[in-house]
């Protein structure tokens, strides 16, 4: 893939870039080596100023790098602000609470026949990410927050067709104080992934993107025994269940579904609804997913952006097509548009069956699929009948129900009667090809720490 800026509204190629050489490469990662000596030696205070500062910068220039996002993926300019101002709430999220998540843990000395006894959490140095274009600033932001915060430096490799953001993160840190190779972009493809990874500085690997590039990178870091965290993609079942509040369903699901123009690993995919409220769901349902305004992402009244690729839509009419061949029905949408731009319209696909490839597949573009169920345990098999585990709703006003839908649910992530969504407070992650490890919270600042056990006789 070329690294370049395509706006996917128009077609046109903006700007595109030289992948950076071998050599160029050998230099970024000693200076992220170099770096990290450095920052080990600092203390939480001093990288806590320089992350409120990276947060103060994103605040200041939010408008301008939400065109630029925009611009790059087609996200609506309002999501794109409202990115921003998250990445810049995550950054002092870490920096208030990494003095505290990053403390010596105290152990029982005592029962280790030891005078003291505790955990450290040290840092371990470069770590690459490889990041996907459909959150370009958030997706880099909470690997990048807590990951500078514990003392380690960040190499990324961003998706090649959002190379102006992936500069731009480099700048802010940089601007911020961080010292020079503390974060660093390296614009190059992904046939430079092996090279970068395989290099004995780089201590481990984050990506965020397709089960491809995750079993790849996997393969790599087995290869040379490199830690990794997998945050693969999803095809999140949203139940809902009779005693469910419909209204509120049915227009929360059109935002799980159509957020970030249906592009995100979180988003609701598969529309699971009991029989017994199943017509009223789905007659609720595609009357908001018609409704919505396709258009111009920089246009206020957009509520759906183009997709972030021409390839991008050619798959998912592809899906929708193949459903219908088998003999789906479509509730709304389902047409390509002619024209410029890689629009695609809010699609309700129903009467799905497993020979259909929207049945187990991700569909990643605003197009749902409903299917009907008629007992709790038939949408528990649905709901888990898929290689992935990422997020799964489901909506019941039934305490008992509520229970088991959280302990059944085979995903990193149960929300119950509210959509999927990642906050620096919780966890985030997969299980089954979502991935695995996770994000955020302390446990994600953990993942790139050496948990080091310090016994003392
Ligand atoms: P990719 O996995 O292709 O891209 C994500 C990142 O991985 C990019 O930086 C890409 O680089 C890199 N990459 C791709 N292949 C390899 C490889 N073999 N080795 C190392 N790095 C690699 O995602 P796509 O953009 O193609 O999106 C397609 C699918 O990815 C979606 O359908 C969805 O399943 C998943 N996805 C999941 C996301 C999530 O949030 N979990 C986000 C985006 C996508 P380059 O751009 O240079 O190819």
């Amino acid at each position: 893939m070329p690294i370049a800026t395509t706006n996917p509204a128009t077609g046109q190629v903006l700007k595109s870039y030289e992948p950076m050489s071998a050599e160029q490469i050998d230099a970024a990662i000693e200076r992220a080596d170099l770096a990290y000596r450095d920052l080990y030696r600092t203390t939480v205070a001093q990288r806590a100023q320089w992350m409120n500062a990276a947060a103060d910068l994103l605040d200041a220039e939010r408008d301008e790098t939400a065109r630029l996002m925009t611009t790059e993926m087609g996200k609506t300019y309002a999501a794109a602000k409202a990115e921003v101002t998250k990445c810049a709430t995550a950054c002092r999220f870490y920096a208030g609470h990494a003095e505290r998540m990053l403390a010596d843990e105290p152990a029982d000395a005592a029962a280790v026949k030891a005078k003291r006894a505790f955990v450290r959490y040290q840092p371990i140095g470069p770590v690459l990410a490889v990041m996907p274009w459909n959150f370009p600033l958030w997706q880099v932001m909470r690997f990048a927050a807590p990951a500078l915060m514990a003392g380690n430096t960040g190499l990324l490799k961003h998706a090649s067709n959002v190379p102006q953001t992936a500069l731009y993160l480099e700048d802010v840190f940089r601007r911020a104080g961080f010292p020079e190779g503390a974060f660093t972009t390296l614009l190059v493809g992904s046939d430079a992934v092996d090279r970068v990874l395989s290099d004995p500085r780089v201590r481990a690997a984050t990506l965020t993107g397709s089960e491809g590039a995750g079993r790849s990178i996997a393969q790599i870091a087995g290869r040379e025994l490199k830690k990794t965290v997998l945050e693969l993609g999803g095809s999140d079942p949203f139940v809902v269940m009779p005693s469910a509040d419909l209204d509120r369903a049915a227009e929360v699901a059109t935002t799980a579904r159509c957020q970030n123009n249906g592009q995100s690993c979180i988003a609701a995919k598969r529309f699971i609804v009991h029989t017994d409220v199943f017509d009223a769901f789905a007659g609720k349902f595609a009357a908001h997913m018609a409704a919505l305004r396709v258009g111009d992402p920089m246009d206020a009244d957009t509520d759906v952006g183009p997709l972030a690729s021409e390839s991008g839509r050619d798959e998912i009419h592809a899906q929708v097509q193949d459903a219908v061949d088998h003999g789906a029905t479509v509730l709304c949408g389902g047409e390509k548009p002619t024209g410029d731009g890689w629009f695609y319209p809010p699609t309700v696909v129903t009467d799905l069956n497993p020979q259909m490839r929207m049945w187990a597949e991700e569909v990643f573009g605003p197009v749902a699929g409903l299917y009907r169920v008629s007992s709790y345990e038939e949408a528990i098999e649905v709901a888990n009948g898929t290689p992935f585990g990422l997020g799964a709703n489901a909506w019941t006003t039934d305490p008992a129900e509520q229970e088991r839908f959280a302990t059944d649910l085979d995903a990193g992530n149960v929300f119950v009667n509210g959509m999927t969504t990642s906050y620096p407070e919780l966890p985030f992650g997969g299980v089954k090809n979502s991935g695995y490890g996770r994000e955020l919270s302390a446990l994600g600042m953990r993942e790139f720490c050496n948990t080091k056990t310090v016994w003392v006789g």
